[in-house]
């Protein structure tokens, strides 16, 4: 390592490269302690940043619809998957073995993976986000209301810790892209030439817009004074920080969205059924180990303590220490390395300072043993032990439950029943994530009432899901990620709610005609358009939002009623016995089935013959609001709803279905997909 030039880690800001200045600092190696880098120390025109970010990147990202920012996504997170051997190769010098690289550079790839997908899949292919259902404001239908959400006009400012320079940045970029915000990247300075060189790799995929990210490697300058209402700002780092960024007073003033994802005293329960020899019992330990040893225990996520029963202290106790013995400390790029370093000598230093005020309360079992280290000298570089404490009276002391030491130590301590186990759990004051190891389901529900709400995610693990459970410590794009208290009360990912903190939720109301027009969805109560042309007849690009045709009336008889009965077996008393249907509360008599509405339905407004209608696909919200008695007719109205490309070949179109009786009342409607082609 000492022969390698010192890397030259750059800022991008309003679409320049600019090269570290006098004041850059200078960034060592986790490993062996030399030059690894100077980052940052420019002077950076901050203003002129956050113009570049509004002025070029937010419109650029708002040309564009959900549908076309998620395959952007997609293609880049291709793209990076094709390119990534090179952040692996970096990776090595923050300490990071091989499998703590994959959670870092894999795991953010698969984030953007999976905003992609999402995006296309749960998002409309429009510019506008429709945030749940109309709302009936009125007695006649003509004034409604719809909540909507469009993306902030301003910058998604981001400044992340420094255990995971990609995964941080791009689960954070990737919902805030999707949501049409351009982003501006801060890493830490100690990691940051890892995320340096994942945005190069991003713009020179070329398929980013303009704007859509820019990078500051080294101080925040005046950046914050300079935010405003449009503008948000997530951070992931250490509480003392969120707390000196919460309160800045320009941010205060102006009402900035502030994100923080901080650290956590992260508990993991094992369940009083969960005794040595079961499946949950190694588990637990399996668990354990992996978090305490990943990464170095640099997780957010990691566990710090371990609330067993307190008959089985021991045990765990023991079964770790063992655990611990067989890991080997060493170069990350050796393969038998199962644990790398911390990233800097400065977090070394932290970490032991934190076990001291941990050992004021609880005893060491593991870990204060001469250091062992593989292929490295254990003192330049930043390698530290695993160190197991064991607190024999967690009631009595608050600081093993508020001291994050942020690498690989983590401290047990034993619970009475489950009440108690919850009540030290949720003394870490709020955390990302408590996990249960239990085969009973009634104590994960005991711990779901009693803990989930100081706990931004609840992990729970046994026999049944073992083999494809995701881990304590892995954050899923799918799933939220943060916590109340301590852990920051901010709240990452969780799907599309992550794509919506970047966007503003409007209320917003007014007749059907402006809210079809506002969401591109027909609302009911909009103007209908009659064109002529049976609408299936028609391609996809040529049917319009809003088109309409009604059918011929069919009446509904006795016979028919019968015939479908005892050709599906249907014969629900309803249908078939006058007196019995009498006497329920719903019918006047027999009544029509309501399959034998849809499928008369079908048959009035299908155009039998080949066309562009390729599939029904399904049915959704199908609500039967008034009996059929035979004699009565139906006929139904049907109108393209939405339209949403699906791929090269077809899209899909929703439609309203309603049908109505002889006397004009809606008896039924319903949401049809078919797959039309283009
Ligand atoms: P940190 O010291 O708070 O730094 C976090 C980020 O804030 C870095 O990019 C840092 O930049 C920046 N920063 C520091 N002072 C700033 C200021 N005055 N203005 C603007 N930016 C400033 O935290 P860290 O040591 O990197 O990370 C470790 C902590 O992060 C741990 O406590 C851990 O629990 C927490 N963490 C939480 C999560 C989560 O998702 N909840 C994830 C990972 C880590 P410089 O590096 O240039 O100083």
């Amino acid at each position: 390592m000492s022969q390698m030039t010192a890397l030259s880690v750059e800022s991008f800001a309003a679409g320049q490269w600019l090269s570290p200045g006098a004041e850059a600092a200078s960034v060592y190696s986790a490993i062996d302690g030399s030059l690894v880098a100077k980052a940052g120390g420019q002077s950076l025109d901050f203003q002129a940043m956050l113009d570049y970010a509004r002025g070029v990147g937010g419109p650029a990202l708002r040309a564009l619809t959900f549908h076309d920012r998620a395959r952007i996504l997609k293609a880049l997170a291709l793209y990076l998957g094709k390119q990534k051997d090179q952040l692996y190769e970096l990776s090595y010098l923050t300490g990071a073995t091989k499998a703590d690289s994959w959670i870092d550079i894999d795991g953010g790839i698969g984030t953007v993976f999976v905003f992609a997908s999402k995006g296309r899949r749960e998002m409309p292919d429009q510019k506008v986000y429709l945030d749940g259902d109309i709302e009936q404001l009125s007695r006649e239908g003509s004034f409604l209301g719809q909540h909507i959400c469009t993306p902030l006009l301003g910058a998604a400012v981001q400044i992340n810790a420094f255990n995971f320079p990609v995964w941080g940045m791009l689960e954070k970029f990737a919902p805030a892209f999707l949501a049409g915000v351009p982003s501006i990247v801060k890493p830490a300075t100690a990691t940051g030439y890892v995320a340096e060189a994942c945005v190069k790799l991003m713009l020179k995929s070329g398929l980013l817009p303009e704007g859509s990210i820019q990078l500051i490697s080294g101080r925040t300058g005046d950046l914050l004074d300079r935010l405003g209402p449009q503008d948000v700002l997530s951070f992931t780092g250490s509480a003392d920080t969120a707390l000196m960024l919460r309160s800045h007073p320009g941010l205060l003033k102006k009402s900035v969205r502030f994100m923080a994802e901080q650290d956590s005293l992260n508990a993991s329960i094992l369940g009083p059924d969960a005794e040595p020899g079961t499946p949950e019992f190694e588990l637990f330990i399996k668990e354990a180990r992996k978090e305490i040893t990943t990464k170095a225990g640099q997780k957010c996520t990691a566990i710090r303590r371990m609330i067993v029963p307190q008959e089985h202290v021991a045990a765990v106790s023991d079964a770790l220490v063992a655990q611990f013995a067989k890991v080997k400390i060493g170069d990350p790029r050796l393969e038998t390395t199962r644990m790398g370093a911390l990233a800097s000598q400065a977090q070394r230093r932290d970490v032991a300072e934190k076990a001291q005020i941990i050992e004021q309360y609880a005893r060491c079992v593991y870990g204060d043993g001469p250091l062992v280290v593989d292929g490295a000298d254990g003192e330049a570089g930043a390698f530290l032990a695993p160190k197991l404490f064991l607190c024999d009276d967690p009631d009595a002391s608050s600081l093993v439950h508020e001291t994050e030491a942020f690498g690989p130590v983590s401290t047990i301590m034993g619970y009475r029943d489950v009440g108690h186990a919850c009540e030290l759990a949720n003394r870490g004051g709020g955390s990302l994530v408590a996990s249960l190891m239990t085969h009973d389901p009634a104590v994960a529900r005991q711990v779901a009432l009693g803990s989930a709400a100081w706990h931004g995610r609840l992990y729970i693990n046994d026999r049944d899901s073992m083999k494809e459970a995701t881990g304590h410590g892995s954050p899923l794009p799918h799933m939220i990620h943060g916590g109340p208290g301590r852990a920051g009360g901010g709240e990452e990912l969780g799907g599309i709610r992550g794509v919506k903190h970047f966007m503003q939720r409007t209320a917003v109301q007014g007749s059907p005609d402006m809210l079809s027009a506002i969401g591109g969805v027909w609302v009911k109560g909009a103007r209908e358009q009659q064109l002529g042309a049976h609408p299936f007849t028609k391609t996809f690009e040529s049917l319009e939002i809003g088109e309409t045709i009604w059918t011929e009336p069919r009446t509904v008889t006795l016979e028919d009623i019968e015939h479908f009965a005892t050709f599906t077996g249907d014969t629900f008393y309803a249908h078939m016995d006058e007196t019995a249907a009498a006497a329920n509360p719903f019918f006047p008599g027999r009544v029509a089935h309501g399959y034998l509405l849809l499928s008369f339905a079908a048959g009035l407004f299908v155009e039998p013959n080949p066309g562009p209608v390729l599939a029904n696909t399904g049915l959704n919200d199908l609500a039967f609001q008034k009996p059929v008695s035979p004699g009565d007719s139906i006929k139904v109205r049907l109108v393209v709803k939405r339209k949403t490309k699906r791929n090269d070949e077809y899209g899909e179109v929703r439609w309203d279905v309603t049908l109505y009786n002889q006397d004009g009342e809606q008896v039924a409607d319903y949401e049809l997909l078919t797959m039309v082609a283009y």
